[in-house]
């Protein structure tokens, strides 16, 4: 009808033009995607909102969403660790088209070839046009920061949310608690831990000379009156804290939250070994695309963006959004990038302007060339100290009671991210 009109005919064909663009109709692609946290899951959702003829599996051992970002707040208000957690079938129930294109296997992937993964514990072997890695990253075994995030060993929701209150449990009965690390993890926890528990002793232990090093002058004394205002916490500065110091310091709960390590030691023995980086990250181009491997994609925390050639630092400014904005990335970039690589057409890097964005608002101390080196300071950022405490900062100005701080810091968004993927507040668990 559209078509045949003579003005509208155009549009109708641009129209039509845009959707065959969108749209791969054909034999039907698998992608498989491993992982199912932050970008597994919205991977899976955009690539099933549009009527595509794939196949989507997605193979992770728990059974759940996992907010890692909330965990501290779980421990230190155990009574809404049900709020951590999102099962997936409501989610993948939600939407019609989820529903129908994606099927979760319960398992852990052990090996991986370039035409297919296997798992660990039912060793089936799933066949792949495009693979996806999210498997994330986690602390270190032998503290308690490895229970920060549901890690890759089998969970049931309702188990991570019991190993949360079981965490609490013993913080509270805790002779002293030794943060170590003070990064935006190990400040938040060491000041929801000290805000919940005021008779428990909370050390927080930093090889640098002050809590917030590397954040702005203002962020940093916002941060240091608000530890002030928590006379059970101490700040240990200038010493390389470990498991060994506990005892030393009155200590008898752990978390080392120093330096996560990338969950990829399964691609260490198979045929995308070459994709690792010295440190185990998967070497990525900013369209998501796995450097070398046409048919691979890679976000989230297990990943890191190289230059094309794969030489160089990762670029801070991506590493900025990807660690900020893992869904803005999986949706707008990562799955837009897996549909053209099964349409066999060219990439695109969406983001890029966006990206620029971030660049040229964040402060540079000596970066090298391509956006990277460690000086680059994230130009905002909200850091949630208590349900009643925050510090947000955009290029430098602090405001403790900005809205978006004062919103964040209420529930963490675990509320909110519940509704949108699930249609419902939560909790999901009791
Ligand atoms: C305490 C804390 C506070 C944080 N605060 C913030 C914040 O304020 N803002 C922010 O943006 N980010 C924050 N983060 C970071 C944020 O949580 C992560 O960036 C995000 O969780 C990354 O998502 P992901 O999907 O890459 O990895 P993950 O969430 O780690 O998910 C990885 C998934 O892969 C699975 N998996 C692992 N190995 C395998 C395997 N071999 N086979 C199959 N599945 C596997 C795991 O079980 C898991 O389900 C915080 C993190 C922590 C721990």
């Amino acid at each position: 009808m559209l078509a045949e009109h003579p003005q509208l005919g155009c549009l109708a064909g641009c129209l039509s033009r845009n959707r065959r663009n969108r749209v791969y109709r054909g034999e039907t692609k698998r992608v498989v995607i491993v992982g199912g946290g932050f970008a597994a899951v919205h991977m899976c959702e955009e690539l099933a909102k549009q009527p595509h003829d794939i196949k989507i599996t997605m193979i992770c051992p728990n059974d759940h969403l996992d907010i890692a970002w909330a965990s501290p707040r779980a421990i230190a208000r155990p009574e809404t660790a049900n709020r951590n957690v999102i099962p997936f079938h409501k989610i993948f129930e939600r939407s019609k088209h989820a529903a129908s294109m994606v099927t979760h296997v319960h398992d852990t992937v052990a090996w991986v070839t370039e035409t297919y993964v296997e798992t660990a514990m039912s060793c089936e072997k799933y066949e792949y046009d495009v693979l996806v890695i999210g498997t994330g990253a986690t602390y270190a075994e032998g503290s308690e920061a490895k229970r920060l995030k549901s890690n890759h060993t089998s969970m049931s929701g309702k188990d991570r949310v019991k190993e949360l209150r079981e965490l609490a449990e013993r913080v509270k009965g805790a002779k002293g608690v030794m943060v170590v690390g003070a990064g935006p993890t190990g400040i938040e926890l060491a000041a929801e831990l000290g805000a919940a528990y005021p008779r428990v002793p909370v050390k927080l232990v930093t090889n640098k000379y002050e809590i917030g090093a590397g954040m702005p002058k203002p962020v940093k004394a916002a941060l240091q009156q608000a530890f002030v205002s928590r006379p059970n916490v101490t700040v240990i500065a200038g010493e390389r804290g470990s498991v060994l110091d506990a005892k030393r310091h009155g200590c008898d709960v752990v978390f080392m939250c120093a330096g996560m390590e990338p969950n990829t030691s399964f691609l260490g023995g198979g045929s995308l070994k070459a994709s690792l980086d010295e440190k185990g990250f998967v070497k990525t181009g900013l369209t998501g695309q796995v450097l070398g491997f046409p048919n691979v994609f890679a976000l989230g925390d297990c990943a890191k963006s190289y230059a094309a050639d794969g030489s160089g630092m990762e670029m801070m400014s991506e590493r900025y959004r990807r660690e900020h904005d893992t869904e803005k990335f999986a949706r707008r970039v990562c799955a837009l990038n897996v549909l053209r690589c099964i349409a066999g057409e060219a990439l695109v890097d969406k983001a890029a302007k966006e990206r620029r964005w971030w660049h040229a608002v964040g402060t540079h101390r000596g970066s090298t060339a391509g956006g990277g080196g460690e000086g680059y300071v994230y130009p905002g950022a909200v850091i949630s100290l208590s349900p009643s405490d925050s510090v947000g900062y955009v290029q430098g100005s602090v405001a403790r009671g900005w809205y978006m701080a004062a919103r964040k810091r209420k529930d963490l968004w675990r509320m909110r991210l519940s509704k949108k993927l699930t249609g419902h507040d939560g909790p999901h668990y009791t």
